[in-house]
């Protein structure tokens, strides 16, 4: 495919993305398909949200903004940052993207070179690889099992650092597991951070809000702010305020990348929507108590599904401490045959025969970069969720 670049070659399409879609299709097809393979919260985006969005539309915020964001915008993230993580950062050094997706590109573009390195803890968010990949860098994975709660230690970190490391890509609470790291946990990498001051560090800390059972959530700039002046801590509205469809993300990293990511983004997208920065200053700006109501929503949520999970034979699910996805293992299941006949050879056959067969669409874990394994959404509702636990058992209850 000699027109297509080598570097789009290098990647893959989001399997997230394209299980999403299928599942949309088979839905508009007339299927009474359950879609649980996007991370997308159910609930609608708060009304005093979509009010600063008409209202920006009424007074004519519609024009190119600042690269980076409107300046109300960037105050309300360094407030933020202040008020949620303790980071004492200034509206220059706040930035936002269309999208977490922008950002992690914007910065990711912004830095590496052909044969860099980036290490990335397995199992990970579907982009974080592809990315990488298409910047012709490399990424370096670090294992991680059920038995460590799908975490990496201050041991494995050390050992994948070379000198070709040029970031750490964090995500806690983790897309698929759910894993939360401590801040004890968040210390030990940091004090190996401290001893290879090359090497930078992304977090994305996405999933902030959704932290169930009393864990708390810490960011790795906080826990140790030596490493403040290598930290990108990145952050959105998409999880927390049901705003997937707004595309906001942003950030906080030091000038000297915030600098380069903002070169980047004048030659792309220009800015992100003027009327989606006005929805996202009231967003982070008006009173966040909802956010306690969806929070105890969705652990109910985690609760019915673990426990039916683990009522299913050959699955065998951990209790994931945040986010709204589960990750259980069906390592059991594999090699044993539908009842269309289908034989299930790996993750990706489980899924695709539950989809044919059940109308109930998940995610391969393979995709996240841990076979055996599969990702369920939880940010369906509830009447869903039991429903499509039902087809599930149905479904394994039938292989033979
Ligand atoms: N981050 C979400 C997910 O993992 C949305 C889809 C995507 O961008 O991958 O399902």
């Amino acid at each position: 495919m000699d027109f297509i670049s080598n570097a789009l070659n290098r990647v893959q399409p989001s399997a997230t993305v394209r299980i999403s879609q299928k599942a949309r299709a088979m839905r508009n097809a007339g299927r009474a398909v359950i879609s649980l393979s996007a991370g997308e919260p159910d609930f609608d985006t708060p009304q005093y949200i979509k009010n600063a969005a008409c209202k920006a539309i009424d007074e004519g915020k519609t024009k190119y903004t600042n690269i980076g964001g409107i300046i109300e915008l960037r105050q309300e993230i360094a407030k933020k940052f202040k008020r949620d993580n303790d980071l004492n950062v200034s509206p220059d050094n706040c930035f936002v993207s269309t999208g977490g997706k922008q950002i992690i590109f914007n910065a990711m573009l912004a830095t590496l070179n052909e044969g860099d390195e980036v290490i990335i803890p397995i199992p990970y968010w579907v982009s974080y690889p592809e990315v990488v990949r298409f910047c012709d860098a490399k990424p370096v994975f670090v294992n991680t099992d059920a038995a460590s709660g799908f975490k990496i230690s201050a041991q494995s970190l050390e050992k994948s650092i070379t000198n070709k490391t040029k970031w750490l890509i964090l995500n806690s609470p983790s897309n698929p597991s759910g894993a939360i790291y401590a801040r004890d946990e968040l210390k030990a990498l940091a004090d190996v951070l401290k001893k290879h001051p090359h090497v930078w560090v992304l977090s994305d800390d996405i999933y902030e809000q959704l932290v169930y059972g009393g864990s708390k959530f810490s960011t790795i700039a906080q826990v140790e702010p030596n490493l403040m002046e290598r930290t990108l801590t990145m952050n959105g509205l998409s999880k927390s305020h049901a705003m997937t469809g707004w595309r906001i993300g942003y950030c906080t990293a030091p000038s000297v990348l915030i600098k380069q990511m903002a070169k980047l983004q004048s030659q792309s997208t220009s800015a992100t929507c003027s009327i989606a920065q006005w929805a996202a200053v009231a967003a982070l700006n008006g009173d966040q108590n909802f956010l306690d109501g969806w929070r105890n929503i969705f652990e109910q949520r985690r609760n019915i599904l673990v426990k039916s999970l683990n009522e299913i034979d050959g699955i065998d699910c951990l209790t994931p401490n945040g986010a709204f996805y589960v990750f259980p293992s069906i390592k059991n299941l594999i090699g044993k045959s539908s009842k269309g006949g289908k034989k299930i050879l790996n993750d990706e056959d489980f899924v695709m025969t539950l989809l044919e067969e059940a109308d109930v669409a998940v995610v391969h874990g393979s995709a996240f970069g841990m076979a055996k394994h599969i990702r369920i959404s939880y940010a369906a509702s509830t009447e869903q969720l039991t429903d499509a636990m039902a087809r599930i058992k149905k479904f394994c209850d039938n292989l033979r």
